[in-house]
């Protein structure tokens, strides 16, 4: 390992150090130095690109991903790429030789026609080609079994070293300094903030610091309390003796049903892998001192993997193997980024986990930190990328052993709709779980629980059959779940949702003041709310209960758990409450449909009657021998009650309810039943169809704003400037495809009058309305309003089919709420 100079000074002071000295670290000080943000200091452990960046094959694909965030990323590091040399004066390698995806699979190439039209929206240009013209552009593939190819002539490779030394140039001519040879040993800490880091050369002191550490990130997390629950994996390429013919101009190859990338390197081939089980590599910690380091490869493991990716090349057979490489790379439980502010310490930043796919979003992903960091928000949508989304128990060595075997291979798996991760479940359970398996639930991972998704009926196995694009084997379970709850009455098991209680003299103050919704009424009522930033943009959707005066009861959904945590936390400042955190203490069981109140008025002696227990009557009731926060609200569109139950009396509960339930035909749901009946209603689910790029007027929930409410809400100036600036130009609407037949599930093309207004950001089958049904967010250049809908030949373009779409801003189902006040 490099020493630095010692007559290389480390200051005692700067306002930003970024830990590592990769791709993602250079970017971010390249960055910052760039905002003018003064006082950028890199450390570097060893020396610049001595991690995972120095081995990376360099592939730059802007095509692949249906999320906005990740596409703009992508798009955005190749812009930037293309012109560095130019800036700095150091080549990057960048090479504009095009990419060319595979499918072999009538289900990939459904993905890749949705993949393709949502990125043709996103500017990129993609063409789908025959398997003549894939041997044409590649001329050493074999292409018996092709049944298309998707071209970006645009996209192509770099070289990830030079460009991490051009970004680290680029950065020094801003007035960033870069130190190699000082590693970041602890973190100086001051009342929840971290204030700078320790290193064996002194302290530096910093008002911000960025964990940019790549597969050391989570050690280097812990040493200062943060979470950070990414693990190293073996990756490999084979590198081949040059080969007559290859020519360095072709296209990126990838064939993913064969694991495979393909690409000229040195005359020959390189032939990159993403095999369906993968190793995670030292899960206790990586080695001291690996730098520039490569791990022994695993032949035995790689050799029928190999076996199928050389099959796309078959010369290959025939042509001598230079090098089987293989080095670490990164992998989050869920094969996203960990990005942002970490919620255990404020000011202390990550930038880590990147997927295999750092080089190629490098550029975004240091554009955003430090955007982020310079402006106190970020400016993309961060929800599905944020650090907050993961949880503690995550970096459990077991739970990261056990999940990674699965992550590398999903990225070349096709992506259907609801394909469920298979690794590390049972992580967490609802207390009345074996119950529901008695019932024949589906069960899939819901952030860690396991989440009773739907229910087979009787005589038959809970079993989903193969994945599809199309109505799986347990469409019609789904269905009867769906009318039970528009027709009688439904349970469903919510143990997932994060559960506040919030105490204390000062409690209603600050939650009137973070809620842009008037919270602290009467007590006994619930009210649904927003919590804004101070630009207007949400950062929380959830339920506020107040119990008592100086007693909330909190609940937001599972991913936004340790979000709306931290944002109330903050927001707390010297005031006298208090938020503890009883998601594991209390089960949730919901009751919703019309006959919900005869089932709860068989189990408990409490008055539910709509005159003594009124949509919005939050109260203890008494079932069985429990006594249970029963409140009268539903996320589904009918009358309903969510019941809140101590743990260990939950199992009791239910069997009251289910005992109850036959002389009512008591259906058992499950989530997909909870996502078509939402999403009839128009209910927004945060990080799905809202995020924290919307405003609240935007995502349409002006009607649970208190502009009035005395002593305001954060949040509230910025919504009355937009009040003011006149009509919304961007809102978000309820499509519905008016033929029963397609399915939508996220990313389908809306357009108004056969022009793009927008996309489906996340989508569901209304089986009361007749059709797909989903949210989208359409933009216009003049006021959006039912006028505007009306005055327009609304369409939706799901892969290469268009079909007629009915666009409403109003619920297409119960618009005047008629069902809940029952
Ligand atoms: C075989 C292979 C092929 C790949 N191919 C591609 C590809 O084609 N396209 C693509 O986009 N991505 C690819 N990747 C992934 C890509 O290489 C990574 O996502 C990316 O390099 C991660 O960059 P990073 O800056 O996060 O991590 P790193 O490059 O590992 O940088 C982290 C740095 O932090 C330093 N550090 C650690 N601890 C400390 C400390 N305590 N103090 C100071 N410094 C510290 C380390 O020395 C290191 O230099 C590939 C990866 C592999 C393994």
């Amino acid at each position: 390992m490099l020493n630095a100079p010692a007559a290389v000074a480390l200051p005692d002071r700067a306002r930003v150090v970024v830990i590592g000295g990769g791709v993602i670290g250079t970017s971010v000080a390249y960055h910052l130095a760039h905002l003018g943000f003064g006082e950028v200091l890199l450390l570097e452990r060893d020396r610049l690109t001595s991690g995972t960046t120095w081995h990376a094959a360099g592939l730059m694909a802007t095509f692949g991903s249906t999320s906005q965030t990740s596409t703009e990323l992508r798009k955005y590091t190749w812009d930037l790429y293309s012109r560095l040399e130019a800036e700095t004066g150091l080549a990057t390698g960048l090479k504009q030789c095009g990419l060319i995806e595979l499918a072999i699979e009538p289900g990939r190439l459904e993905e890749y026609r949705r993949v393709a039209a949502f990125n043709r929206l996103c500017g990129v240009e993609v063409h789908e080609i025959s398997p003549g013209e894939v041997a044409a552009l590649f001329p050493l593939a074999r292409v018996d079994d092709v049944l298309a190819g998707f071209y970006i002539p645009a996209d192509g490779r770099v070289n990830p070293v030079d460009v991490t030394m051009s970004l680290a140039r680029g950065a020094r001519m801003k007035g960033a300094r870069i130190i190699e040879g000082v590693a970041v040993t602890g973190f100086l800490r001051h009342s929840g903030a971290v204030t700078g880091v320790r290193t064996a050369r002194g302290d530096v002191e910093a008002e911000y610091v960025v964990n940019c550490a790549g597969i050391w990130a989570r050690e280097l997390g812990e040493l200062a309390g943060v979470t950070i629950p990414l693990q190293a994996a073996e990756h490999y390429y084979l590198l081949t003796q040059p080969i007559e013919g290859v020519d360095g101009s072709w296209p990126v190859l990838e064939d993913p049903a064969n694991y495979g990338y393909y690409r000229e390197e040195g005359g020959g081939l390189m032939l990159g892998l993403f095999e369906p089980v993968c190793a995670p590599w030292q899960v206790a910690g990586v080695p001291a001192g690996f730098s520039f380091g490569e791990i022994i490869p695993d032949w035995d493991r790689m050799a029928p993997y190999l076996e199928r990716t050389i099959s796309r090349v078959p010369v290959v057979e025939e042509t001598g193997i230079k090098k089987l490489f293989c080095g670490p790379e990164s992998f989050t439980p869920d094969l996203q980024p960990v990005v942002g502010e970490a919620p255990e310490l404020k000011n202390y930043f990550v930038a880590a986990g990147l997927n295999s796919i750092g080089i190629l979003t490098g550029g975004g992903i240091g554009r955003v930190v430090a955007q982020w960091i310079a402006d106190g928000r970020p400016d993309v949508d961060v929800t599905g990328i944020n650090i907050d989304r993961l949880h503690r128990y995550q970096v459990n060595p077991e739970y990261r052993a056990t999940r990674t075997v699965e992550s590398l291979g999903l990225v070349y798996q096709t992506h259907y709709p609801g394909r469920p991760v298979q690794t590390a479940r049972g992580a967490k359970v609802s207390p009345v779980h074996e119950r529901l398996v008695a019932r024949r639930a589906y069960f899939r991972d819901v952030s860690g629980w396991e989440g009773a998704d739907w229910y087979a009926p009787e005589g038959a196995e809970p079993e989903a059959g193969p994945l599809s694009w199309g109505r799986p084997a347990w469409f019609g379970y789904w269905e009867a779940e769906h009318h039970a709850a528009r027709t009688g009455v439904i349970l469903m098991d919510m143990a997932f949702m994060a559960k506040f209680d919030v105490q204390g003299r000062d409690a209603g103050r600050v939650l009137e003041r973070v809620s842009a919704n008037r919270v602290d009424g009467q007590p006994g009522r619930i009210t649904y709310t927003q919590w804004l930033n101070s630009v207007g943009t949400l950062e929380a959707d959830l339920t506020v209960t107040k119990l008592a005066d100086d007693r909330f009861w909190v609940v937001a959904s599972d991913t936004a758990h340790r979000h709306a945590q931290t944002w109330l936390r903050r927001h707390i400042d010297d005031a006298h409450a208090f938020v503890t955190d009883v998601t594991s203490g209390y089960a949730q069981i919901n009751v919703q449909g019309p006959r919900s109140r005869e089932l709860l008025a068989a189990v408990t002696s409490a008055d539910v009657s709509n005159e003594a227990f009124p949509f919005r009557a939050a109260a203890e009731i008494d079932i069985g021998f429990a006594r249970v926060l029963c409140i009268r609200i539903t996320y589904l569109g009918e009358l309903g009650y969510e019941l809140y139950i101590p743990a260990e009396q939950a199992v009791h509960v239910y069997d009251r309810l289910a005992a109850a339930g036959r002389a009512v035909g008591l259906r058992h749901a499950g989530l997909k039943a909870l996502g078509s009946l939402r999403m009839e209603k128009g209910y927004r689910d945060y990080g799905h169809d809202i995020d924290n790029t919307d405003t609240v007027l935007e995502a349409g929930l002006g009607f649970a704003v208190a502009l009035d409410k005395p002593g305001g809400f954060i949040g509230r100036d910025a919504v009355l400037a937009q009040k003011a600036r006149g009509p919304l130009t961007r809102r978000l609407v309820q499509v519905l495809v008016t033929d029963p037949e397609p399915l939508m599930f996220h990313a389908e093309i809306v357009r108004r009058d056969g022009r793009p207004a927008g996309y489906i950001r996340s989508a569901s089958y209304g089986f009361t309305l007749g059709g797909a049904v989903g949210l989208a967010m359409i933009d216009a250049d003049e006021p959006i309003n039912q006028a505007y809908l009306d005055a327009g030949e609304w369409t939706i373009q799901i892969g290469d089919a268009v079909y007629p779409a009915a666009v409403s801003l109003r619920p297409l189902y119960d618009p005047r709420n008629e069902r809940i006040q029952m």
